[in-house]
């Protein structure tokens, strides 16, 4: 049996918000306004489940907008049609927290970020209201966050997000989970009592709509690491399965160290890999002034302008290395443009280009990607700062300088090496259209039990394909050789990425690599009848018709 419906009334007492202003209560009868950002924005969970109704009722469909971070049509509805009956909310009033001392839990509302989120345009998102900061203020912490912590509770949890480690899983910790269902029946599902519960927890907004997440969290700590950029042959890895040196294997390494990423540059000619490695510290690791919880000397983690004394400064320098950056890829996506029209007029301009694109491809790019990938000096890169500053090392990227979006493959760490050799080769073989002229990012994450979680019972090698989104080309066309390369090893993919189109590596594909693929979509049926979850994005990933 699904779980029992909850006591609607006493449940919504528990965030009743007093200082919300009158005029700003909305009716529940149906009446609730659409805010001028084209958005419904809820206050109290009855309002969730009168949208809802309001939903079934217009036959229409509803989906919620967390951070934003997924690709677009993963998140919203597919547009309101001539009546105005899709329904996108934002939870941007439901980010409210509470602790349970005795048990060490917290209890967040969906739509409270994991950290702050810069692109917030509600202007409510802040580190001071932010889950993390809230935690350690409590002394407490989440075991893991990804890299970057702008996301929502529930945005992050429900495309089965993860940070870089083996050792530690934010799903795990997850042990509790309150929405409501396409029914308007709001439920609450307990790890090991309810079995849905593990549907739940990565469902992609398709079996409701996300209002609480408990999680189990632990004592805080502090994080202490290194990042090193090293040339290929000097990897602290080894690509092989069996190792004839001392190296270890790249799933061992990932196993070993209990934070990593590694960001590999593979273009002829550039060929480095930056290595980012983390681990809690120990009392031994703190110097005797520093002992003290809370109190370290922080030195925190640059990505770009590490090499800077002044924080400000080193900011300054990070902007400005990413807006470059920004502007270098623009420039690249102009010149193969203009390559590719000079191939299609005439004999002369076909002589220009066979003159000019190897100076292009051979001299100018690998020597300006070197320059944003610079080998270490001397000694590498060394940060310490407390978990939740030090785990997302990107939040000091800015997205809209350096656009970027992924598709995200997972396969079984212990094919790591496997998969390794075989990018390798598929590098060597095809070159600048294997490479692209961006990167690659590689972590692993521990195995979890939610049905359709990439990392469903089995700890996982991710490979992070980047692409600039003002590419002339499509991403697609560039992700999809991956997706047929990888595609022996039986992979999943992170549902907040690109995903293919094709039925042969999309719904035919992935349906068979998720042993509870069909009772997840029998549990869906019975918790959206009317399918007011569905769009147009998720018809086609889950072939719905
Ligand atoms: C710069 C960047 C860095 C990233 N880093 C990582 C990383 O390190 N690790 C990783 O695994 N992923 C990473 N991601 C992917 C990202 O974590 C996911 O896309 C995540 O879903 C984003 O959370 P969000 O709050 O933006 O949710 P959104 O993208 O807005 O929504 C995600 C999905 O959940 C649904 N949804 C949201 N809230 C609710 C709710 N309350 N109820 C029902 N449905 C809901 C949405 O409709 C959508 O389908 C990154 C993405 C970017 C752009």
């Amino acid at each position: 049996l699904l779980v029992q419906a909850t006591n609607l009334q006493a449940a919504s007492e528990q965030f009743r918000a007093p200082q919300i202003p009158k005029q700003e209560r909305l009716e529940l009868d149906g009446t609730i306004e659409l805010g001028a950002d084209g958005y419904y924005h809820p206050t109290h969970e009855k309002e969730v489940v009168a949208l809802i109704n309001r939903a079934r009722r217009m036959t229409s469909s509803i989906r919620v907008r967390g951070s934003g971070h997924s690709v677009p049509p993963a998140i919203g509805t597919d547009g309101r049609d001539a009546s105005g009956a899709a329904i996108d909310v934002l939870l941007d009033r439901f980010i409210r927290v509470r602790f349970d001392d005795d048990k060490m839990q917290v209890t967040a509302q969906a739509g409270c970020h994991l950290g702050r989120d810069p692109r917030d345009h509600t202007g409510t998102s802040t580190w001071d209201n932010s889950l993390s900061v809230q935690l350690d203020r409590r002394g407490w912490a989440l075991p893991d966050l990804g890299g970057v912590s702008h996301q929502t509770v529930a945005g992050f949890l429900l495309t089965g997000s993860a940070g870089g480690t083996v050792r530690h899983s934010l799903a795990d910790s997850v042990v509790a989970l309150r929405f409501v269902d396409g029914t308007g029946t709001v439920r609450e599902l307990k790890r090991g009592t309810h079995p849905e519960f593990y549907a739940l927890g990565c469902s992609l907004g398709l079996l409701g709509i996300l209002l609480e997440v408990t999680f189990q969290c632990e004592p805080r700590y502090d994080v202490m690491g290194t990042e090193t950029i090293s040339p290929w042959g000097d990897l602290a890895f080894s690509v092989n399965r069996k190792t004839e040196s001392n190296h270890s294997s790249v799933s061992e390494f990932l196993r070993d160290e209990e934070y990593c990423r590694f960001l590999w540059w593979p273009q002829a000619g550039v060929n480095r890999v930056v290595t980012w490695r983390a681990r809690r510290m120990q009392s031994a690791d703190y110097g005797d002034e520093h002992r003290k919880q809370g109190a370290l000397r922080a030195r925190p983690y640059r990505a770009l302008g590490s090499e800077m004394k002044n924080a400000r400064l080193a900011r300054v320098a990070s902007v400005a290395a990413q807006a470059a950056g920004g502007s270098f890829y623009d420039t690249v996506a102009a010149t193969r443009q203009a390559l590719t029209w000079l191939e299609g007029h005439g004999r002369a301009w076909k002589g220009l280009r066979r003159l000019s694109q190897p100076l292009f491809e051979h001299g100018l790019l690998p020597f300006v990607l070197r320059r944003f990938v610079p080998l270490d000096q001397s000694a590498p890169q060394v940060f310490r700062d407390s978990w939740y500053r030090a785990l997302p090392m990107d939040n000091d990227m800015v997205e809209q300088l350096l656009p970027t979006t992924f598709t995200e493959v997972w396969v079984d760490l212990a094919d790591a090496p496997e998969v390794m050799s075989l990018l390798r080769r598929h590098f060597q073989r095809h070159g600048r259209s294997a490479t692209g002229d961006y990167v690659f990012e590689f972590y692993a994450a521990r195995a979890n039990q939610f049905w359709i979680h990439p990392g469903y019972e089995r700890d996982s090698f991710r490979i992070n394909v980047f692409w600039f989104e003002r590419n002339r080309e499509s991403a697609e066309s560039f992700f999809g050789q991956f997706w047929e390369l990888l595609a022996p090893f039986r992979y999943r993919l992170h549902w907040g990425k690109h995903l293919p189109n094709t039925p042969c590596l999309g719904p035919d594909y992935l349906s068979q690599q998720f042993p509870k693929w069909d009772e997840f979509l029998s549990l869906r049926d019975q918790l959206d009848p009317e399918n007011i979850f569905l769009n147009d994005h998720w018809r086609k990933v889950f072939h719905l018709v």
